[in-house]
């Protein structure tokens, strides 16, 4: 089986403004540019896979079934919009990412094998998008290569990062940017990025 290339992309600040812990779909706010930026992807071969850690479930904001729910109608918009997700890859434990409680949570890599299994994804061969330090290490972690985006969290991430010495291949204003620069690094099509 040839393994494909893939992006994997936060969710809450990232794809959609991050507004704490959206319990139902119609308070996810989703960034226009994110259709286009995986429209993009998807149109040069790449797997689209969401990571997304959702603590809220492991806090009992919301239920595994509302979540199931909300991830439906999510990849429900972008599959209108010909941009249709490769999966949706959530860790629903409660843990803090300084010191998780689970293998799932990012920074550990768990959610990105589990992808990698299922989908046949060529990890060395693909991209990282978040806009906090735990997407970029998760990026590293997986040995893909990772791009942080200003939206959201990015602008603390940044400066939080720059003080830890944990470097992302490149920042992007925005997740368009991202695919914009994932795009131009991963040409042309079937091997490594670099
Ligand atoms: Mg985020
Ligand atoms: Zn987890």
């Amino acid at each position: 089986m040839t393994m494909r290339r893939a992006v994997f992309l936060d969710r809450d600040g990232t794809l959609n403004e991050d507004t704490g812990y959206p319990a139902d779909f119609r308070q996810v706010h989703i960034y226009p540019a994110a259709f286009e930026a995986v429209r993009l992807l998807k149109r040069a071969g790449f797997a689209a896979v969401v990571v997304t850690h959702q603590a809220g479930l492991g806090r009992g904001y919301f239920g595994a079934a509302e979540l199931d729910e909300l991830h439906r109608r999510f990849a429900e918009e972008f599959r209108r919009r010909g941009a249709g997700l490769d999966g949706i890859y959530s860790c629903p434990h409660a843990g803090e990412a300084a010191e998780p409680e689970c293998a799932c949570a990012k920074p550990l890599p768990g959610l990105g094998f589990q992808a990698a299994r299922e989908l046949g994804l060529d990890l060395g061969a693909s991209f990282m998008v978040g806009d906090k330090p735990v997407d970029v290490r998760f990026g590293l972690a997986i040995g893909a290569v990772p791009v942080l985006v200003l939206t959201g969290y990015g602008r603390a991430a940044a400066a939080a990062l720059e003080a830890s010495g944990v470097r992302p291949a490149h920042t992007a204003a925005g997740i368009l940017e991202a695919a914009s620069w994932i795009l131009a690094k991963g040409r042309p099509s079937g091997h490594g990025p670099v």
